[in-house]
């Protein structure tokens, strides 16, 4: 197993059975959303820090979706930073895993079960570098919080967007880290850390083609609902969608597509699309890692009719539609591209939102924590580099960046051993797992940033 660079084994040692026996403590909490519960880890976490001498509250709606925050004040002026990770996973199927997925098995150096690696991981990593910070006397400058919050995965009507609405005095801060970047690629004998500093955001749609009723024996010359739809969906992902290359791709493409003329390429709009299909021929992983970042793709999804017999033309058909915008853009312009798509098609269509419309967002790069982060992480794995980038799925760093507009949010929990192909198709799937040593590392990092930053 690999050392860390600058860090005392003992102190590595002690810090993988600390993580370790918390992280399997709480995966045996089950808090699969819905229905969510997190209230238990909220209280967990709280009996936890207690058991240390440490002092949080409870906050949050309804009473069974509570998140749980503790803040350490060196009573010093300076920065304040947020350590943020949210309480409840995705659900399981049992029978589907080589492991019982609540069981928090630790097993062949691993921690096993849902939530190992979103993100109870970083609950128990951010716990146990808070303590230890507490330990030694805590921040020498500003103010560190710790937070777990309820209801991520499914709704963000609880948890950290309540705390934001509604807490702003336990939870804004100059600084949050949060679930998301932090996972390493290794290319062209370089070690790349991914620090995601923003995130798309979501503009989800439904096409509703209409059409005429009718014996299905007789031909609809037109006017046939599912004919229509079948017209839209073609329109739609053939449509070629405008390009947008903006900084969140361009540090992954710098260091991590090795071949100079194909980086070119990359990087010209008008080469860029051909270029893509190049680099998923030669590296599908980071292909599919830089694609969203090059704007919105129309991803249809679902498809219903209202028909109620084989032999019925159906006079509804609803086309659901998945669809991510970058940073800086927002759903006049889907609305726009979806039109144009769509121009001269044969088909009665008109589109409503599905759930609510959320505008991606980022933060200020390079910057004071990310100059933190960088430090640190040359401290201990001298060979990483960090590019910035932004997450292509949803994270509550959402909420505190549309809130505080000072407030700076990345996605960062580095590992050590295990690469982001081999993280990260774990998440939401069977035998989610974390190595101990990849567990332990996230703590330390995070104890280390936040002790440079608050100096
Ligand atoms: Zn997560």
């Amino acid at each position: 197993m690999e050392d860390i660079a600058g860090i005392d084994p003992a102190v590595v040692a002690e810090v993988e059975r600390e993580t370790s026996e918390l992280l399997s403590a709480l995966i045996q909490i089950d808090t699969s959303n819905p229905p969510g519960d997190e209230t238990r880890v909220a209280e967990f976490m709280q009996s936890w820090f207690a058991a240390r001498g440490l002092h949080g509250e409870i906050a949050g709606e309804p009473a069974d979706r509570a998140s749980f925050v503790l803040t350490l004040d060196s009573g010093k002026p300076g920065p304040s930073l947020l350590l943020l990770a949210h309480e409840d996973v995705v659900p399981a199927n049992a029978p589907d895993w080589q492991v019982p997925p609540f069981s928090g098995l630790i097993r062949d150096g691993y921690v096993w079960g849902r939530g190992a690696v979103d993100i109870k991981n970083l609950v128990a990593a951010h716990a146990v570098a808070t303590a230890r910070i507490a330990a030694s006397g805590g921040p020498a400058a500003g103010r560190l919080v710790y937070a777990c919050t309820a209801d991520e995965e499914e709704g963000s009507i609880g948890g950290a967007r309540w705390l934001v609405e509604h807490r702003p005095d336990l939870i804004r801060t100059d600084y949050v880290i949060n679930e998301g970047g932090g996972h390493f690629l290794e290319r062209g004998g370089r070690r790349v850390y991914i620090l995601e500093s923003g995130e798309k955001g979501t503009a989800q749609f439904r096409l509703i083609i209409k059409g005429e009723a009718g014996h299905a024996s007789v031909p609809l010359r037109s006017g046939n609902a599912v004919v229509g739809a079948a017209r839209v969906v073609d329109a739609l992902i053939s449509h070629e969608l405008p390009l947008v290359i903006d900084g969140s791709s361009e540090e992954l493409v710098q260091l991590l597509v090795d071949a100079p003329a194909l980086r070119e390429r990359l990087r010209d709009p008008k080469t860029a699309r051909a270029a893509l299909h190049e680099l998923a021929r030669r590296d599908v992983q980071l292909a599919d890692m830089i694609e969203p970042l090059y704007g919105f793709a129309f991803s249809p999804t679902i498809v219903h009719s209202n028909s109620v017999a084989v032999n019925v033309y159906p006079t509804r058909v609803e086309l659901s539609v998945d669809c991510r915008m970058l940073a800086g853009h927002d759903e006049q312009e889907v609305l726009t591209e979806v039109r144009t798509a769509l121009d001269g098609v044969e088909a009665d269509w008109d589109l409503e939102w599905v759930g609510p419309v959320v505008r991606g967002n980022s933060s200020p790069y390079p910057s004071p924590l990310s100059a933190a982060i960088q430090k640190t992480l040359t401290e201990h794995v001298p060979e990483a580099e960090l590019a910035n980038s932004h997450s292509v799925g949803f994270t509550d760093s959402n909420w505190f960046r549309a809130a505080y507009p000072d407030t700076i949010a990345y996605n960062f929990a580095p590992h050590l051993v295990e690469t982001y192909d081999e993280v990260t198709p774990r998440y939401h799937n069977v035998d989610e797992r974390i190595l101990v040593r990849d567990l332990a590392f996230q703590s330390l990092f995070a104890e280390r940033v936040a002790l440079e930053l608050l100096s």
